[in-house]
């Protein structure tokens, strides 16, 4: 296959794509501010892909179905636009899995009933004597080691759609994972990985950390648990490119303002996206309201 390379001047993405699928609009932001550029050569290359699951029919029904959602504010034309823009792509991403070794201390709470007895007035206004149950915690301090693997994070290599963006959309099942070669990509749009390697590990760290943060939470004994601190080390870390298959939805409809756009797992179907609101609708949506209510209160004779 002849491949044409392209750079997004908007987002920065840099697309590889067949040369049937040429196209003058980026399929990440809408943007027509692409220009061709020599293929690069300097680029990772993929370790791993996964393949697409849902089809261009039903990616195109997920748009359509999601610009219907959006109800009457929602820009019209919507609706329209999703056959000609819904895109395949392979977004690079790295997949990071290391080992972690955790020191950790935390004031752990074991909950306990106390039986008191007070007073109060009856309905016949006589005082009485009554008991009631209240839980108690009592509080100890403990320390610990804790040690995990991760294996399943997932961190953007791509300009075009943000790690928050992602994650949206995520989990796909990586057990799909086969070996990259490049006839994955024969008739899809792929992207290059345009952020750096050493930016997408550092941020695999944080999401690693995080993650190991909520196990080690989940893994506190006692009933509950407060102010748990750790000191957290990576080991044999593992980070390998792969592509990850998502459909997109892009409309612009002024340059310089953020396009409409939908991502959607090309595994699992799992859709996310913002729309900007029109704001026309909005006001006649308004004016009616007001109108109606207006209405109603002549009708009800509270003005007139
Ligand atoms: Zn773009």
């Amino acid at each position: 296959m002849t491949a044409v390379s392209i750079r997004c001047d908007t987002c920065d993405a840099d697309i590889v794509l067949a040369e049937h699928l040429r196209t003058a609009e980026c399929p990440y932001c809408g943007s027509s501010s692409v220009v061709e550029r020599p293929p690069s050569t300097d680029r990772p290359v993929p370790t791993f892909a996964l393949g697409f699951v849902v089809d261009q029919a039903r990616a195109i029904s997920i748009v359509q179905t999601w610009a219907r959602s959006r109800g009457p504010f929602a820009h019209s034309g919507l609706k329209a636009a999703a056959v000609e823009r819904t895109r395949g792509v392979y977004l690079p991403a790295w997949l990071y899995g290391a080992r972690a070794s955790a020191d950790w201390r935390a004031q752990i709470g074991e909950e306990y009933t106390v039986i008191e007895t007070y007073t109060t007035t009856d309905a016949k206004g006589n005082t009485v004597t009554r008991t009631r149950t209240r839980t108690e915690t009592e509080w100890r301090s403990l320390a610990g080691d804790y040690d995990a693997f991760v294996n399943d994070v997932i961190v953007t290599a791509s300009n075009g759609v943000d790690n928050a963006s992602l994650e949206e959309v995520e989990p796909f099942d990586l057990r799909a994972l086969r070996r990259y070669g490049p006839e994955v990509l024969a008739g899809w749009i792929g992207e290059e990985a345009t952020l750096s390697r050493d930016d997408c590990l550092s941020q695999a760290r944080d999401e690693a950390t995080e993650e190991l943060g909520d196990r080690l939470g989940a893994h506190m004994p006692g009933d509950k648990h407060r102010d748990l601190r750790f000191q957290l080390a990576l080991h044999d870390e593992v980070a390998d490119l792969v592509l990850l298959p998502v459909w997109v939805f892009a409309l612009r409809y002024a340059e310089g303002k953020p396009p409409v756009r939908l991502l959607i797992n090309g595994q699992t179907g799992k859709a996310a996206g913002r729309v900007p609101l029109s704001v026309p609708r909005i006001l006649l949506a308004v004016l009616l309201g007001v109108g109606l209510l207006v209405a109603l209160l002549i009708a009800v004779g509270v003005i007139g």
